[in-house]
């Protein structure tokens, strides 16, 4: 695509967007970058190191309407009056990771799902990487797709893709698509309907052909009755915790196969990542990574010695013999449940902040079995506190991470575990999860 002459609009100046005004200048484009908040210093200095013009704290609305082509953050919502603005004029609005693709010549694994998106992403960007392959890690774990196609292309490109990236894609295409779990999330950005949020994970299909594959969960009742409406005209390779699969993969009986390119087999034992979520996610990186005929010993070696995302069940410390764990990431019901569902001692689970419409009646049975104590870490309680008294016959409430961390040193004991897993947001109490999860982690170490 010629950008020479053409104008192009960038709304929000964040890693994609600064990514995508990279990969613009190089190709043409005149560029001009609008955000309505503050612009990271970081972020004001690359732009002014390309020599593009932005602005913060405001759109210009004429100077936006005048653009030919814009790239949206996956962070502005429709219902901002820029939008509807821009859609009323009818101008293309695609996302950095479709502007990337258009400059790219590289094959992708794109990867969604309502969890374990960047868990799958990073597993199998580290499987590929440890084969000698040429790949790039991009999309929503945090570095722009369209920078790199700018610094030099890679071969492969590992792509983690959120529902709201997925909004803006039209022609992208890729290779091979993972869809891990959908649960509900995000709703309040789907007009509280799941068919439109589902609608958006299935897009990582789209322009699929029968030269691609599609790697799946199978178990997900919600994917598999989509999956028969939609039929989609791509290779299916399907991973399951419950039945067998061929082609595709499964783990029943502590074993891992791999039905890809002949059968690949090893313990879930010797896997660096526990729980059965994550041997979800080895799954469908193991599909990818023989997709792309990885060899089998490296896809083992790879599987054994992959270090964990920080804040993604999180081995922190073993302090007088109780494991504290940080899970922070967890924030919705979906990644908690796996959380408790994976813990082998009883636990005192810390849990709480900013609830996006929680059903805790769904961990009843997992927290009966496996919580002794339950801490509270939010500013407002009273939901978690109604669902599990009752059930938990100890419920405390702490105001901070170290709070938090005392208590649980207290209530737990010998070979017993604390667990750091909120199902919901933390912007009540830090500034984000990993704040959330630092603080946590720091408060532990000076136990
Ligand atoms: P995402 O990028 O989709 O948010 P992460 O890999 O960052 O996913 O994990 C987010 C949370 O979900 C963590 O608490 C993690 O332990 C949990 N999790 C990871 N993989 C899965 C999965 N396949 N199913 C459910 N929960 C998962």
């Amino acid at each position: 695509m010629n950008g020479q002459n053409k104008n192009m609009v960038i709304l929000g100046a964040g890693e994609s967007g600064v990514g995508a005004a990279v990969l613009a200048v190089q190709k043409g484009w005149n560029v001009f970058v609008s955000d309505f908040s503050v612009i990271k210093g970081v972020f004001q200095n690359e732009l002014n190191k390309l020599n593009v013009e932005w602005e913060q704290e405001k759109h210009s609305m004429e100077r936006i309407l005048s653009a030919d082509l814009i790239i949206k953050s996956p962070g502005i919502p429709e219902k901002t009056p820029v939008m509807k603005a821009i859609r009323e004029k009818g101008i293309k609005v695609i996302s950095e990771i479709e502007f990337g693709g258009y400059y790219s010549t590289g094959k992708t694994i794109c990867i969604t799902g309502s969890n374990g998106k960047t868990t799958t992403s990073m597993l199998t960007h580290h499987i590929l990487k440890k084969a000698g392959l040429d790949v790039g890690l991009a999309g929503n774990v945090g570095y722009s797709f369209a920078k790199q196609v700018a610094e030099g292309d890679h071969e492969w490109y590992v792509i983690e893709l959120s529902s709201f990236q997925l909004d803006d894609m039209h022609d992208f295409h890729a290779n091979i698509s993972v869809l891990t779990n959908i649960t509900p999330d995000h709703l309040d950005r789907y007009d509280y309907d799941m068919q439109n949020y589902v609608n958006s994970k299935f897009r990582i299909v789209q322009n699929q052909t029968n030269e691609d594959w599609f790697i799946y969960n199978a178990d997900d009742t919600l994917i598999s009755s989509e999956m028969k409406k939609r039929n989609p005209p791509v290779n299916l390779a399907p991973f399951s915790l419950k039945e067998e699969q061929n082609p595709g993969a499964y783990a029943i009986d502590k074993q891992l196969i791999i039905n890809i390119n002949q059968q690949f087999a090893m313990s879930i034992h010797e896997l660096a990542l526990k729980g059965k979520h994550n041997t979800q996610n080895a799954l469908a990186a193991g599909i990818a990574a023989r997709l792309v005929e990885i060899r089998k010993d490296i896809v083992r070696e790879s599987l054994e010695d992959f270090t964990n995302v920080e804040h993604r069940l999180e081995f922190v410390a073993k302090v007088n013999g109780i494991e504290f764990i940080n899970d922070s990431k967890a924030t919705n019901i979906n990644s908690a449940w796996f959380a408790l569902e994976s813990m082998e001692n009883p636990t005192v689970w810390i849990v709480g902040g900013v609830d996006k419409g929680n059903d805790y009646a769904e961990l009843t049975q997992l927290v009966r079995d496996k919580v002794k104590a339950i801490v509270c870490l939010g500013e407002d309680n009273h939901k978690i506190i109604e669902a599990f008294s009752g059930v938990v016959e100890t419920i405390v409430e702490a105001k901070s991470a170290m709070e938090a961390v005392a208590f649980g040193y207290r209530l737990a004991k010998k070979d017993e575990t604390v667990l750091l897993s909120p199902a919901c947001a933390s912007f009540d109490l830090f500034e984000n999860y990993e704040d959330r999860g630092n603080q946590f982690k720091q408060a532990v170490r000076m136990l």
